[in-house]
């Protein structure tokens, strides 16, 4: 499957799955922000995408990097939260990475989202078990690749990227937060959800969907 690639289109869909799943889990997704931070995830979340999807919508990209700068810029502008500029970011730093592309091979996908995660890190500094976003981000981002270099096509490699963004999701709930809102509560942040996390799990569920 060398010629395997995801196009343009493809990649609206998964912003648009994506913004779909913040959008049906706003409430719930301000819950466990209410639980350990200021009950603003869901809605920032939802306003950001929901933005990004009118800004799309009226100024259709004409190639891959055009249109990650647009959403990354359209997120640090609209969400006044942590997570508009550390999505914002993720999104930039894809978009630059892939160049004025059409479509991305498996190696140009999973390039630009380890640069996204990247540039997460250099916003936020977070690190594995620090109870952010990067706990679902990082090992989603570590198992496309190991399945891209096993072998898979995009879908399976999507679809195990989903997973573990899943796993590292739930593997949140326990810990006690040393970034963000979150870390001001101490001991009293474990036993809840990431939100951050929680978001971040719906981005790679949206991923594997459009691709599957
Ligand atoms: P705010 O904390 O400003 O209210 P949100 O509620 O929208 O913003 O987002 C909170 C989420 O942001 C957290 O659940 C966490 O996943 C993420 N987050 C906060 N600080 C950092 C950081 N330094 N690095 C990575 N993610 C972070
Ligand atoms: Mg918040």
């Amino acid at each position: 499957m060398a010629a395997e690639t995801v196009s343009l289109e493809r990649l609206v869909a998964w912003l648009s799955r994506f913004t779909q799943l913040v959008t049906e889990n706003r409430s719930y997704l301000t819950e466990l922000d209410s639980a350990i931070g200021d009950a603003d995830h869901g809605s920032n979340m939802a306003r950001g995408m929901a933005a990004v999807m009118e800004k799309t919508a009226a100024a259709p990209s004409s190639a891959v990097d055009e249109l990650f700068k647009l959403v990354g810029m359209t997120l640090v502008t609209s969400v006044g939260g942590a997570s508009g500029p550390l999505y914002g970011t993720f999104f930039l730093r894809f978009g630059t990475t892939v160049g004025a592309v059409t479509e991305l091979d498996s190696a140009g996908l999973a390039a630009a989202l380890r640069a996204g995660l990247g540039g997460i890190v250099a916003r936020g500094k977070a690190e594995l078990g620090d109870k952010t976003m990067f706990d679902a981000m990082s090992p989603a981002v570590d198992a496309f690749d190991a399945e891209i270099a096993a072998g898979a096509d995009l879908a399976a490699a999507a679809a195990g990227a989903a997973t573990a963004a899943a796993a590292g999701r739930d593997a949140t709930e326990p810990l006690v937060a040393r970034k963000g809102r979150a870390s001001y509560l101490g001991d009293r942040s474990a036993g809840h959800l990431d939100p951050g996390a929680t978001s971040t799990a719906f981005l790679f569920q949206a991923l594997a969907e459009a691709l599957a």
